[in-house]
């Protein structure tokens, strides 16, 4: 496989070497192999006889290029450039999954000369390089394959095919176009009525910029679908809140995943709730604390319930009715009532007077109740998430969008001040901040952080 000596490798420029990995997950009956750079046409040739027709699939006998021993029968695929996924010739083989298959045609293929293993994200990376994505669509790629509710599917999809980079396009430009025409007024400034003329017509533009960006920061249904809904349980000790979430998460879809960041210490588990991802965290033991390592472990807790999206206060009905108005507790979220152990004899009913929002009378020990809960919460988040897809999704999102909305406070707040020169800059910093969301400029520091989101193959 090392046949390639790879100290005679240049340093990595998009598009110098031709890259080859397999792209599908393991196990399945098919298995992809993709190539990209300017070799891949040599790959097809060397390994399946001949150079498909462009974008049709061909039947072929792979054979090792060196030996010539057939390694199986696949199809073979060829996408010249530039007009391919990543703007480079590209090919692909579609063969049967098996380890050893793939070991043999991956071997032959690395062992064309000019070829080496790709790294991961690196054929979105050449997409990019090469102008046929822009960096929102590149993240959007990533959520698509990582989307595992199918809220996360929609939004990834809209994200991945331009959503997002046309809208933050669509305002540089405006900006640009303002920026323009203050720096007219700069070029002639001798002519008397250009300066204040110009500044005019740029200003409402600036204004109308300014309140879509405000909008779309405020806007926090992108987070929501991604990240998911956080939900807490709270209620006293022995009210079933372990039980809930444990009886939700054998109904429901458990989502599995090892995010960096959640705390361990609080019991946390993510659902896929009516499809929609949901994270439910267990208050328990918020009362009592008796040691440091618990009295942390609270803090911790108390900060996830201030971040909650929805708060599920679980009530014990064998220990007698609800209370009639919702207890005080911190948080801005809303409160829901989940009267529990509905299945008990001595179960008490629920008053529901005293509670703005819904409740619901379920039993985490028969099940009972819990089909219309997760109904309920799905319909909160759908509620929550509705309407045209959000412009900002990721934190780096918000950050560009917040830089540019900071240089246009300061150019709007300061418009009849500042000289041309340094109108003309706060918004040339403004433009600059939405082009690194998109990748249109200044990201080469991004780069790294973006595509090490993805895997071998993509
Ligand atoms: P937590 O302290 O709020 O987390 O409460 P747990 O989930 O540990 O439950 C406390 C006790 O109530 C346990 O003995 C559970 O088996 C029991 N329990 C929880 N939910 C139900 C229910 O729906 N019906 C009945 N009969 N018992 C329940």
């Amino acid at each position: 496989k090392s046949a390639i000596d790879k100290s005679a490798i240049e340093p990595p420029v998009a598009g110098a070497d031709t890259i080859a990995a397999v792209s599908s997950g393991s196990g399945g009956a098919v298995a992809v192999i993709r190539l990209s750079g300017p070799q891949a046409g040599a790959v097809l040739v060397a390994l399946a006889g001949r150079l498909p027709e462009p974008r049709r699939a061909h039947l072929a006998r792979l054979r090792h290029p060196t030996s010539g021993e057939v390694l199986d029968q696949g199809l073979a695929l060829w996408f010249p450039g530039p007009r391919s996924a990543t703007g480079e010739d590209m090919a692909e083989l579609q063969i049967h999954g098996g380890r050893a298959v793939v070991a043999a045609v991956l071997g032959a293929v690395l062992a064309v000369p000019g070829l080496r293993p790709a790294e991961a994200g690196e054929f979105t990376r050449r997409a990019f390089l090469n102008g046929r994505m822009d960096l929102t669509e590149a993240e959007g790629l990533a959520d698509l394959i990582g989307a595992q509710t199918q809220a996360q599917r929609r939004l990834a999809f809209a994200h991945a095919f331009g959503h997002l980079g046309q809208r933050v396009e669509d305002w540089r430009r405006r900006l640009i176009r303002a920026m323009a025409l203050i720096e007219a007024g700069i070029d002639f400034a001798d002519e008397d009525d250009v300066p204040a003329g110009a500044r005019a017509l740029a200003r409402p533009e600036v204004e109308a910029l300014q309140a879509e960006l405000q909008a779309a920061l405020a806007d926090r249904r992108g987070a929501l679908v991604r990240e998911g809904a956080l939900i807490a349980i709270a209620g006293l000790p022995n009210a079933g809140k372990s039980s809930l979430i444990n009886a939700l998460a054998q109904r429901d879809i458990a989502i599995v995943s090892d995010e960096p960041g959640t705390t361990r210490d609080l019991l946390e588990v993510a659902l896929d709730l009516d499809g929609h991802k949901a994270t439910l965290v267990d208050t328990a033991g918020l009362r009592e604390a008796e040691s440091k390592v618990e009295a942390e472990g609270i803090r911790r807790a108390r900060a996830r319930i201030a971040d909650a999206d929805l708060v599920l206060w679980v009530h014990d009905l064998s220990a007698g009715p609800a209370p009639e108005a919702c207890p005080s507790i911190e948080v801005d979220a809303p409160l829901w009532l989940v009267a529990n152990k509905i299945d008990r004899a001595d179960a008490a009913p629920a008053p529901s007077a005293g509670w703005a929002v819904q409740d619901y009378n379920v039993s985490a020990a028969s099940g009972e109740g819990l089909e219309a809960l997760t109904r309920g919460i799905g319909g909160f988040i759908a509620a929550r998430t509705e309407g045209e897809h959000p412009a900002l999704i990721r934190a780096r999102h918000r950050a560009s969008a917040g830089q540019a909305a900071a240089h246009l406070a300061v150019a709007l707040g300061q418009w009849e001040r500042l000289d041309d020169e340094l109108l003309a800059e706060e918004l040339r910093l403004a433009a600059r901040a939405l082009g690194r969301m998109t990748g249109a400029i200044g990201v080469e520091d991004l780069l790294d952080v973006v595509f090490r989101e993805f895997c071998i193959g993509k």
